[in-house]
């Protein structure tokens, strides 16, 4: 993207951000503490759960110096419910460094920041940038489901490499808008708007700059997969469709051989899937949307499986292939139980 499409993107998130950002409470005041307090507790928790409890605690302890003098048990009882208490250790311990460092002034720069105890760089990157104005993007699942689809970009958003290259853009882009509204913005564009299932594009304020959504991509993005250990092993599976019959085929060995399975390959990116299916079976196909991760457990390993839709692409089909099965054929088919699963969460999807 050009840096014209860098600044209209950022300016349109904060037009957009100052006309239908949410309401929140924490979002009435530019206190860095308030700030902190608040995106801790979001840290793990729903925005309207955390509501009342950010309420409680800025009432009760308005300041660093407060709640560094605090004892430990009250702390712990304005957070009872919230869970995750370890977070709630790591806000005094940050606050007696604010007060006995800092002169109980909240440090005011990204990097100092950092240091505090329980703030990683999404925190550091939203009280900069909500409290003093420092230009610095949140990364984030939000952020970076709408950087992949704005630019496109089939990366795997698991890797840091990829947090890096995404969070560039998003430093790229703030440097044109109030770095506040523009951050906030883009959280609350990937609560309401650019949403993992169902995005609503036509109600976004960057829809005509998104690269996904014009090239038909938006359902397949972001990529997203997270490789564990060896005896775990990734898959993108595929449900092809093509009207109401469903591409099948039996497995020549492994672990499930001759049992059915729909098109499975170790491989991670839709594109990536086209060809290997492409050079298996000489037919173009398109993965349409994403459907969900499916996990299931043999005796010895784990099949993680990201489940796609798709359908066979442009003019060519299967044509006479007897490979695809409606679904009453399949339910007499020998089909793995994995295979089910993923058949049963695609449906639950579509329907
Ligand atoms: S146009 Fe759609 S996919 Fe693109 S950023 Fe907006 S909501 Fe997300």
């Amino acid at each position: 993207m050009t840096e014209e499409g860098y600044k209209e993107a950022a300016q349109n998130v904060t037009a957009w951000y100052r006309s239908h950002g949410r309401d929140l409470p924490w979002r009435r005041t530019k206190d860095p503490y308030a700030i902190w307090v608040s995106e801790i507790m979001l840290q793990q928790t729903q925005v309207e759960t955390v509501k009342p409890y950010y309420e409680r605690f800025i009432n009760e302890l308005p300041t660093a110096a407060d709640l560094a003098e605090a004892e430990e048990q009250r702390v712990f009882k304005l957070w009872e419910g919230l869970g995750y208490y370890r977070r709630a250790s790591h806000l005094k311990e940050a606050a007696e460094t604010v007060v006995r460092d800092y002169a109980g002034r909240f440090p005011d720069t990204y990097e100092e920041l950092l240091k505090l105890k329980g703030v990683g760089m999404y925190t550091a990157s939203a009280i900069a940038s909500i409290a003093f104005g420092i230009p610095k993007g949140v990364v984030d699942g939000n952020t970076l489901r709408i950087v992949s689809r704005l630019l496109n970009r089939e990366d795997n958003i698991a890797l840091q490499k990829t947090k890096n290259a995404f969070g560039e853009v998003m430093d790229a882009m703030i440097r044109y808008a109030d770095p506040s509204d523009f951050n906030q913005g883009m959280m609350d564009l990937g609560a309401m708007i650019c949403t993992p299932a169902k995005p609503v594009c036509e109600a976004c304020p960057i829809a005509s700059l998104c690269q996904a959504r014009l090239a038909g991509t938006v359902g397949r993005l972001p990529v997203n997969n997270k490789k564990i250990n060896k005896s775990i092993l990734e898959y993108m599976t595929v449900v092809i469709r093509e009207s109401d019959r469903y591409f099948m085929i039996p497995n020549e060995n492994g672990l499930l051989q001759n049992l059915y399975g729909f098109a499975q390959y170790s491989c991670d990116t839709p594109s990536e899937f086209e060809q290997l299916f492409y050079d298996q079976y000489g037919v173009r196909i398109r993965l349409t949307e994403y459907v969900s991760d499916i996990k299931h457990v043999f005796t010895h390993r784990e099949w993680r499986m990201h489940v796609y839709g798709g359908e066979v692409a442009g003019e060519r089909s299967f044509g006479n292939r007897t490979d695809f099965y409606t679904l009453e054929e399949i339910e007499k088919l020998p089909v793995s139980t994995a295979h089910l699963k993923v058949l049963k969460s695609y449906l639950k999807a579509v329907n």
